[in-house]
């Protein structure tokens, strides 16, 4: 790796699922692996990766690569050690890079988490959800508790050492007990990180129309809140660094690629609607894989979406995904960085948030508090104001 290369995080989008759960709006679709619209895209993936490399790798060095969709092990390992390899081939990867697979807990097991760490992959996101069959059933997931647990311990033996669980509250028919039984089962598997998301009713989704029509009984925002608090209390009491509003992890363990994100840096995503932002531009690709693997075979431009990003837009973006990090946002390097002074700036939001104990202002750090984690999306819309 020449050393003024800047560094960049690659995003691989698989958009497949062997059953679409009733509250997911990800770009995915229902298949089986007999289906050629999955070869083609895989085939595709590659193809486009090849493509974009002599933009890229002249410049950037891959400090994180995450595959996710969809389910990422939907695939066959033969199919994404051809992806790896293509990465590899093409891409200048860091020999420290941390490379991410998302998984599923059902029709996974040791021999499977082998052959991924034998295409190179070094962390593994396993889909948990719950910890309860009741509501796993009503969450509408293919998988019971006991094969998430099993999930877990084959890919623990199967060599992984750094292994996150997402787990999801504000669910159909969950009380707080369903919940804390959940964390305290999720704790005695020991992974070394824990992703911990309320449930949002998106547009378009089963969960929603069923809102809508009054059949989700789900927590309100009280029972919410507590939830969200017994989880930050337990896992901190448990040695979990609470690093990011929804993200926990063990010392040495926080996620490397969503740190890009948060952190406003660069990454390239490839795959059916994969989003990149370089260079002030954020652009996505073409959603639906039968159009995205035709587009990249002909040739023909990928983007359906992009914008390039003003400075105050890009300032205010990095407020917002910083203020989620609960080492909060420097000011200082704000300003460095923009050339504008983010105090100044933003003085009425900043006053105004630390006068309702929604912000701290230590030195140059800003941070949200207590009270404000809980409301963070809120807060940090305050910090988009339009150019
Ligand atoms: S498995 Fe994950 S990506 Fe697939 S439909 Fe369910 S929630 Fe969405």
């Amino acid at each position: 790796m020449s050393i003024d290369k800047r560094f960049l995080g690659l995003y691989l989008h698989v958009p497949f699922c062997e059953h679409h759960c009733a509250y997911c709006d990800f770009n995915t679709y229902t298949a089986t692996l007999e289906n050629i619209i999955v070869s083609q895209t895989v085939d595709a993936i590659c193809d486009d990766l090849i493509n974009s490399a002599p933009a890229i790798t002249p410049c950037y060095a891959v400090k994180s690569i995450f595959f996710g969709g969809g389910t990422p092990t939907f695939l066959t390992s033969t199919q994404l050690t051809k992806l790896m390899n293509t990465i590899q081939k093409y891409y200048d990867v860091h020999e420290d890079a941390e490379i991410s697979a998302e998984s599923n807990p059902s029709r996974v097991d040791s021999t499977r988490f082998k052959e991924l760490i034998l295409a190179g992959f070094n962390r593994l996101s396993i889909g948990v959800q719950s910890l309860d069959n009741s509501i796993l059933k009503s969450l509408d997931r293919t998988h019971t508790a006991q094969e998430a647990i099993d999930a877990f311990n084959s890919a623990r033996d199967a060599g992984f050492n750094n292994i996150n669980l997402d787990l999801m509250y504000r669910l159909p028919n969950q009380t707080a007990e369903l919940w804390s039984e959940s964390i305290h089962k999720a704790l005695e598997l020991q992974p070394e990180h824990l992703s911990i998301y309320s449930l949002t009713l998106e547009p378009g989704t089963r969960f929603e129309r069923m809102h809508k029509g009054g059949n989700l009984p789900l927590p309100d925002e009280d029972e919410e809140i507590k939830m969200m608090e017994y989880a930050i209390t337990t896992l901190k009491m448990h040695g979990y660094d609470h690093y990011e509003v929804s993200n926990f992890a063990k010392s040495g363990y926080r996620c490397r690629h969503n740190q890009i994100y948060w952190n406003n840096e660069e990454y390239l995503g490839v795959g059916p609607g994969a989003v990149s932002y370089l260079n002030g531009r954020r652009w996505k690709r073409e959603r639906l894989p039968s159009r995205y693997a035709n587009k990249v075979f002909h040739n023909q431009d990928l983007t359906v979406e992009e914008e390039t990003l003003s400075k105050l837009r890009t300032m205010g973006e990095t407020i917002i995904l910083g203020l989620r990090l609960l080492d909060g946002i420097s000011l200082r390097r704000l300003n460095e960085r923009f050339e504008i002074d983010p105090m100044e700036f933003y003085s009425t939001v900043i006053k105004s948030g630390i006068e309702q104990n929604l912000l701290s202002l230590n030195g140059h750090i800003l941070k949200l508090t207590h009270s404000g984690l809980l409301i963070a999306d809120t807060i940090s819309e305050q910090f988009l104001i339009s150019d």
